[in-house]
Protein backbone atom coordinates (compact mmCIF):
# COMPACT_ATOMS: atom_id res chain seq x y z
CA UNK A 1 0.00 0.00 0.00
CA UNK A 2 2.90 2.93 1.10
CA UNK A 3 4.83 1.82 -2.36
CA UNK A 4 1.31 2.48 -4.10
CA UNK A 5 1.30 5.60 -2.72
CA UNK A 6 4.76 6.72 -3.03
CA UNK A 7 4.48 5.90 -6.83
CA UNK A 8 1.52 7.46 -6.78
CA UNK A 9 3.31 10.82 -5.39
CA UNK A 10 6.26 10.31 -7.52
CA UNK A 11 4.06 10.17 -10.53
CA UNK A 12 1.63 13.59 -9.61
CA UNK A 13 5.96 15.05 -8.63
CA UNK A 14 6.55 14.19 -12.43
CA UNK A 15 3.18 15.45 -14.12
CA UNK A 16 3.56 18.77 -12.25
CA UNK A 17 7.21 19.24 -13.48
CA UNK A 18 6.02 18.29 -16.93
CA UNK A 19 3.31 21.12 -16.99
CA UNK A 20 4.98 23.50 -15.02
CA UNK A 21 8.24 23.25 -18.24
CA UNK A 22 5.52 23.02 -21.14
CA UNK A 23 4.34 26.42 -19.89
CA UNK A 24 7.80 27.57 -19.16
CA UNK A 25 9.12 26.52 -22.64
CA UNK A 26 6.17 28.16 -24.33
CA UNK A 27 6.42 31.53 -22.07
CA UNK A 28 9.28 33.33 -22.10
CA UNK A 29 8.89 36.67 -20.21
CA UNK A 30 6.22 38.82 -22.14
CA UNK A 31 5.67 35.63 -24.49
CA UNK A 32 2.38 35.47 -25.25
CA UNK A 33 0.79 31.77 -25.52
CA UNK A 34 -1.53 32.32 -27.95
CA UNK A 35 -0.52 33.56 -31.27
CA UNK A 36 -2.69 35.65 -34.03
CA UNK A 37 -1.76 34.88 -37.46
CA UNK A 38 -3.33 37.52 -40.01
CA UNK A 39 -4.32 36.07 -43.25
CA UNK A 40 -6.67 37.55 -45.95
CA UNK A 41 -10.48 37.35 -47.29
CA UNK A 42 -12.14 34.39 -47.15
CA UNK A 43 -12.03 33.59 -50.85
CA UNK A 44 -8.10 33.39 -51.37
CA UNK A 45 -5.23 31.49 -50.26
CA UNK A 46 -3.82 33.37 -47.74
CA UNK A 47 -6.77 32.28 -45.28
CA UNK A 48 -6.56 28.60 -45.82
CA UNK A 49 -2.93 28.60 -46.28
CA UNK A 50 -2.95 30.63 -42.49
CA UNK A 51 -5.20 28.61 -41.21
CA UNK A 52 -3.18 25.58 -41.83
CA UNK A 53 -0.12 27.53 -40.61
CA UNK A 54 -2.21 28.22 -37.36
CA UNK A 55 -3.27 24.76 -37.02
CA UNK A 56 0.10 23.19 -37.47
CA UNK A 57 1.21 25.92 -34.48
CA UNK A 58 -1.50 24.78 -32.15
CA UNK A 59 -1.09 20.80 -33.04
CA UNK A 60 2.80 20.98 -33.17
CA UNK A 61 4.44 23.55 -31.14
CA UNK A 62 4.55 22.37 -27.13
CA UNK A 63 2.46 24.93 -25.23
CA UNK A 64 1.06 27.59 -27.64
CA UNK A 65 -1.94 27.81 -29.62
CA UNK A 66 -2.52 30.22 -33.24
CA UNK A 67 -5.46 31.36 -34.55
CA UNK A 68 -6.06 32.65 -37.91
CA UNK A 69 -8.15 35.61 -38.75
CA UNK A 70 -9.85 36.90 -41.94
CA UNK A 71 -8.43 40.70 -43.03
CA UNK A 72 -8.16 42.83 -45.77
CA UNK A 73 -4.37 41.40 -46.39
CA UNK A 74 -0.77 42.90 -47.15
CA UNK A 75 -1.18 46.40 -46.37
CA UNK A 76 -3.27 45.99 -43.35
CA UNK A 77 -1.20 42.85 -42.07
CA UNK A 78 2.08 44.51 -42.16
CA UNK A 79 0.34 47.30 -40.09
CA UNK A 80 -0.97 45.02 -37.70
CA UNK A 81 2.21 42.88 -37.38
CA UNK A 82 4.58 46.19 -36.80
CA UNK A 83 1.93 47.27 -34.12
CA UNK A 84 2.35 44.03 -32.44
CA UNK A 85 -1.74 43.32 -32.85
CA UNK A 86 -0.78 40.04 -34.90
CA UNK A 87 2.47 37.89 -34.16
CA UNK A 88 2.60 36.57 -38.02
CA UNK A 89 1.05 36.87 -41.32
CA UNK A 90 0.77 36.06 -45.12
CA UNK A 91 2.04 39.36 -46.90
CA UNK A 92 2.90 40.22 -50.70
CA UNK A 93 7.27 40.76 -50.68
CA UNK A 94 6.50 43.77 -52.74
CA UNK A 95 4.76 45.52 -49.56
CA UNK A 96 7.03 44.26 -47.39
CA UNK A 97 9.86 46.20 -48.60
CA UNK A 98 7.86 49.10 -49.65
CA UNK A 99 6.63 49.37 -45.62
CA UNK A 100 10.01 48.09 -44.08
CA UNK A 101 11.81 51.34 -46.33
CA UNK A 102 8.72 53.54 -46.04
CA UNK A 103 8.81 53.57 -49.77
CA UNK A 104 5.58 53.68 -52.32
CA UNK A 105 2.14 54.08 -50.02
CA UNK A 106 4.30 53.73 -46.76
CA UNK A 107 6.43 56.80 -47.79
CA UNK A 108 4.24 58.96 -45.57
CA UNK A 109 4.82 57.05 -42.56
CA UNK A 110 8.11 56.15 -40.77
CA UNK A 111 9.44 52.65 -41.76
CA UNK A 112 7.62 50.11 -40.31
CA UNK A 113 10.37 48.48 -38.31
CA UNK A 114 9.31 45.76 -36.68
CA UNK A 115 8.47 43.29 -39.48
CA UNK A 116 10.92 40.23 -40.21
CA UNK A 117 10.82 37.22 -42.71
CA UNK A 118 10.19 33.21 -42.17
CA UNK A 119 9.57 32.20 -45.57
CA UNK A 120 9.14 33.24 -49.44
CA UNK A 121 6.26 31.01 -50.37
CA UNK A 122 4.48 30.92 -54.04
CA UNK A 123 4.17 33.36 -56.58
CA UNK A 124 1.00 35.31 -56.22
CA UNK A 125 -0.32 36.26 -60.14
CA UNK A 126 -2.05 39.50 -60.87
CA UNK A 127 -5.40 38.34 -62.32
CA UNK A 128 -7.70 40.89 -64.45
CA UNK A 129 -10.95 38.81 -64.56
CA UNK A 130 -13.42 40.59 -66.89
CA UNK A 131 -17.21 39.98 -67.79
CA UNK A 132 -16.94 38.45 -71.44
CA UNK A 133 -19.49 40.32 -72.56
CA UNK A 134 -18.05 44.21 -71.15
CA UNK A 135 -16.51 44.59 -74.33
CA UNK A 136 -13.11 44.40 -72.62
CA UNK A 137 -10.69 42.81 -74.86
CA UNK A 138 -7.42 44.43 -73.37
CA UNK A 139 -6.17 46.61 -70.45
CA UNK A 140 -7.00 50.04 -72.36
CA UNK A 141 -10.93 49.21 -72.84
CA UNK A 142 -10.98 49.56 -68.66
CA UNK A 143 -11.37 53.19 -69.29
CA UNK A 144 -14.75 53.97 -67.94
CA UNK A 145 -15.59 51.07 -66.75
CA UNK A 146 -16.77 49.67 -63.73
CA UNK A 147 -13.81 48.07 -61.75
CA UNK A 148 -13.23 46.31 -58.42
CA UNK A 149 -9.42 46.95 -57.32
CA UNK A 150 -9.27 44.98 -54.32
CA UNK A 151 -9.91 45.33 -50.50
CA UNK A 152 -8.91 48.31 -48.45
CA UNK A 153 -5.50 48.07 -47.74
CA UNK A 154 -4.92 44.79 -49.86
CA UNK A 155 -1.66 44.19 -52.03
CA UNK A 156 -3.56 43.87 -55.00
CA UNK A 157 -5.08 47.53 -54.63
CA UNK A 158 -1.65 48.31 -54.74
CA UNK A 159 -0.90 45.83 -58.10
CA UNK A 160 -4.21 47.12 -59.53
CA UNK A 161 -3.43 50.98 -59.28
CA UNK A 162 0.83 50.09 -60.29
CA UNK A 163 -0.81 48.42 -63.30
CA UNK A 164 -3.42 50.55 -64.33
CA UNK A 165 -1.04 53.27 -64.09
CA UNK A 166 1.64 51.89 -66.59
CA UNK A 167 -1.15 51.70 -68.93
CA UNK A 168 -1.83 55.39 -68.47
CA UNK A 169 -4.95 54.66 -66.45
CA UNK A 170 -5.89 56.15 -63.25
CA UNK A 171 -8.95 55.76 -60.93
CA UNK A 172 -10.00 58.93 -62.82
CA UNK A 173 -10.81 56.73 -65.58
CA UNK A 174 -12.51 54.17 -64.35
CA UNK A 175 -15.12 53.27 -61.18
CA UNK A 176 -12.90 51.72 -59.00
CA UNK A 177 -14.41 50.09 -56.35
CA UNK A 178 -12.88 48.40 -53.66
CA UNK A 179 -14.18 45.13 -53.22
CA UNK A 180 -12.46 42.27 -50.94
CA UNK A 181 -12.52 38.83 -53.61
CA UNK A 182 -15.14 37.35 -53.00
CA UNK A 183 -17.41 40.62 -52.77
CA UNK A 184 -15.60 41.27 -56.26
CA UNK A 185 -16.77 37.58 -57.69
CA UNK A 186 -20.26 38.32 -56.84
CA UNK A 187 -20.36 42.01 -57.97
CA UNK A 188 -19.25 40.31 -61.44
CA UNK A 189 -21.74 37.65 -61.39
CA UNK A 190 -24.71 40.47 -60.57
CA UNK A 191 -23.14 42.53 -62.98
CA UNK A 192 -22.19 45.36 -60.87
CA UNK A 193 -18.58 45.53 -61.68
CA UNK A 194 -17.27 44.77 -65.68
CA UNK A 195 -13.72 43.77 -64.59
CA UNK A 196 -11.89 42.57 -60.80
CA UNK A 197 -8.05 42.96 -60.16
CA UNK A 198 -7.41 39.96 -57.99
CA UNK A 199 -3.93 38.99 -56.72
CA UNK A 200 -3.16 35.81 -55.10
CA UNK A 201 -1.91 32.17 -55.16
CA UNK A 202 -3.65 29.95 -58.68
CA UNK A 203 -5.79 29.13 -58.43
CA UNK A 204 -8.39 31.47 -56.63
CA UNK A 205 -11.15 30.32 -55.26
CA UNK A 206 -13.16 33.31 -56.18
CA UNK A 207 -12.29 33.12 -59.39
CA UNK A 208 -12.88 29.73 -59.85
CA UNK A 209 -16.20 30.73 -58.37
CA UNK A 210 -16.81 32.89 -60.80
CA UNK A 211 -15.45 31.07 -63.42
CA UNK A 212 -17.67 28.11 -63.11
CA UNK A 213 -21.20 30.07 -63.21
CA UNK A 214 -20.54 33.03 -65.39
CA UNK A 215 -18.91 34.02 -68.58
CA UNK A 216 -15.76 35.20 -67.80
CA UNK A 217 -12.18 36.25 -69.16
CA UNK A 218 -8.69 36.86 -68.00
CA UNK A 219 -6.86 39.42 -69.58
CA UNK A 220 -3.26 39.40 -70.51
CA UNK A 221 -0.97 41.87 -69.70
CA UNK A 222 1.63 42.99 -73.15
CA UNK A 223 4.85 41.82 -73.01
CA UNK A 224 6.36 45.56 -73.46
CA UNK A 225 4.12 47.02 -70.96
CA UNK A 226 5.17 43.62 -68.44
CA UNK A 227 8.93 44.90 -68.85
CA UNK A 228 8.16 48.24 -68.44
CA UNK A 229 6.37 47.36 -65.02
CA UNK A 230 9.31 44.98 -63.77
CA UNK A 231 12.14 47.81 -64.78
CA UNK A 232 9.76 50.20 -62.88
CA UNK A 233 8.69 48.02 -59.21
CA UNK A 234 11.71 45.13 -59.44
CA UNK A 235 9.43 42.88 -57.47
CA UNK A 236 7.16 41.45 -60.47
CA UNK A 237 8.02 39.02 -62.60
CA UNK A 238 6.54 37.55 -66.06
CA UNK A 239 3.86 34.78 -65.55
CA UNK A 240 2.00 32.55 -67.37
CA UNK A 241 -1.46 31.91 -66.06
CA UNK A 242 -1.64 27.98 -67.99
CA UNK A 243 -5.06 27.70 -70.26
CA UNK A 244 -7.57 25.11 -67.96
CA UNK A 245 -6.33 26.68 -64.68
CA UNK A 246 -9.87 28.02 -64.88
CA UNK A 247 -13.03 26.88 -66.63
CA UNK A 248 -13.62 28.15 -70.22
CA UNK A 249 -10.09 29.40 -69.99
CA UNK A 250 -8.81 28.38 -72.99
CA UNK A 251 -5.35 29.96 -74.04
CA UNK A 252 -2.56 30.99 -71.94
CA UNK A 253 -2.79 34.09 -70.33
CA UNK A 254 0.24 36.40 -69.49
CA UNK A 255 0.64 38.36 -66.81
CA UNK A 256 3.02 39.63 -63.71
CA UNK A 257 3.29 38.11 -60.42
CA UNK A 258 5.03 38.88 -57.07
CA UNK A 259 5.92 36.42 -54.15
CA UNK A 260 3.84 35.43 -51.29
CA UNK A 261 5.33 35.07 -47.94
CA UNK A 262 5.52 34.25 -43.93
CA UNK A 263 6.75 37.33 -41.85
CA UNK A 264 6.57 37.49 -38.07
CA UNK A 265 7.23 40.63 -35.73
CA UNK A 266 10.37 41.25 -34.63
CA UNK A 267 9.42 40.93 -30.61
CA UNK A 268 8.86 37.54 -30.33
CA UNK A 269 11.57 35.77 -28.82
CA UNK A 270 14.03 33.58 -31.17
CA UNK A 271 13.22 30.26 -29.60
CA UNK A 272 9.37 30.47 -30.21
CA UNK A 273 9.95 31.30 -34.00
CA UNK A 274 12.97 28.90 -33.93
CA UNK A 275 10.18 26.04 -32.62
CA UNK A 276 7.52 27.80 -35.23
CA UNK A 277 9.97 27.48 -37.87
CA UNK A 278 10.73 24.41 -37.34
CA UNK A 279 6.71 22.40 -37.12
CA UNK A 280 6.22 24.01 -40.36
CA UNK A 281 9.30 22.65 -41.97
CA UNK A 282 8.87 19.11 -40.13
CA UNK A 283 4.95 19.24 -41.36
CA UNK A 284 4.79 20.53 -44.73
CA UNK A 285 1.99 18.01 -45.81
CA UNK A 286 -0.25 19.86 -43.22
CA UNK A 287 0.38 22.81 -44.73
CA UNK A 288 0.06 21.62 -49.09
CA UNK A 289 -3.12 19.88 -47.86
CA UNK A 290 -4.63 23.10 -47.15
CA UNK A 291 -3.99 24.92 -50.94
CA UNK A 292 -2.03 23.42 -53.65
CA UNK A 293 0.58 26.51 -53.14
CA UNK A 294 0.82 25.23 -49.63
CA UNK A 295 2.96 22.88 -51.96
CA UNK A 296 5.42 25.44 -53.17
CA UNK A 297 6.66 25.69 -49.59
CA UNK A 298 10.16 24.27 -49.52
CA UNK A 299 13.62 24.78 -47.45
CA UNK A 300 15.37 25.21 -51.72
CA UNK A 301 12.87 27.86 -52.19
CA UNK A 302 12.00 29.41 -48.81
CA UNK A 303 15.13 32.10 -48.35
CA UNK A 304 14.73 33.70 -52.06
CA UNK A 305 13.23 36.59 -52.89
CA UNK A 306 12.77 37.47 -49.33
CA UNK A 307 13.10 41.32 -49.00
CA UNK A 308 13.05 41.73 -45.19
CA UNK A 309 15.73 40.31 -42.61
CA UNK A 310 15.03 37.33 -41.14
CA UNK A 311 14.10 36.87 -37.85
CA UNK A 312 17.41 35.23 -36.12
CA UNK A 313 14.73 32.40 -34.71
CA UNK A 314 14.03 31.15 -38.82
CA UNK A 315 17.77 31.89 -39.30
CA UNK A 316 18.80 29.36 -36.41
CA UNK A 317 16.34 26.60 -38.06
CA UNK A 318 17.72 27.07 -41.57
CA UNK A 319 21.50 26.85 -40.63
CA UNK A 320 20.77 24.13 -38.84
CA UNK A 321 19.24 22.12 -41.47
CA UNK A 322 22.11 23.36 -43.76
CA UNK A 323 20.25 26.10 -45.72
N1 LIG B 1 -2.11 39.13 -52.02
C1 LIG B 1 -3.43 39.58 -51.67
C2 LIG B 1 -3.34 40.93 -51.00
O1 LIG B 1 -2.54 41.17 -50.16
C3 LIG B 1 -4.20 38.59 -50.81
C4 LIG B 1 -4.18 37.22 -51.40
C5 LIG B 1 -4.96 36.18 -50.68
O2 LIG B 1 -5.83 36.50 -49.86
O3 LIG B 1 -4.69 35.01 -50.96
O4 LIG B 1 -4.13 41.74 -51.32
Amino acid sequence: MRSKISMLMVLLLIFSVATVFAAGQAEAPGEPARLAVATGGTAGVYYPLGGAFANIISEKVAGVTANAESTGASVVNVNLLNTGEVDFAMIQNDIAYYAFNGEEMFSDNPALANLRGVASIYPEVIQIVVNANAGIDSMNDLRGKRVAVGAPGSGTEANARQILTAHGISYDDIRADFLSFAEAADALRDGNVDAAFVTAGLPTAAVTDVSTTHNVKILSIDDSVARAIIADYPFYDQVTIPAGTYSRQDSDVSTVAVMAMLSVRAGLSEDLVYRVTKALFENLDMFAAAHARGGNLSLETATGGMPLDLHPGAARYFREVGR
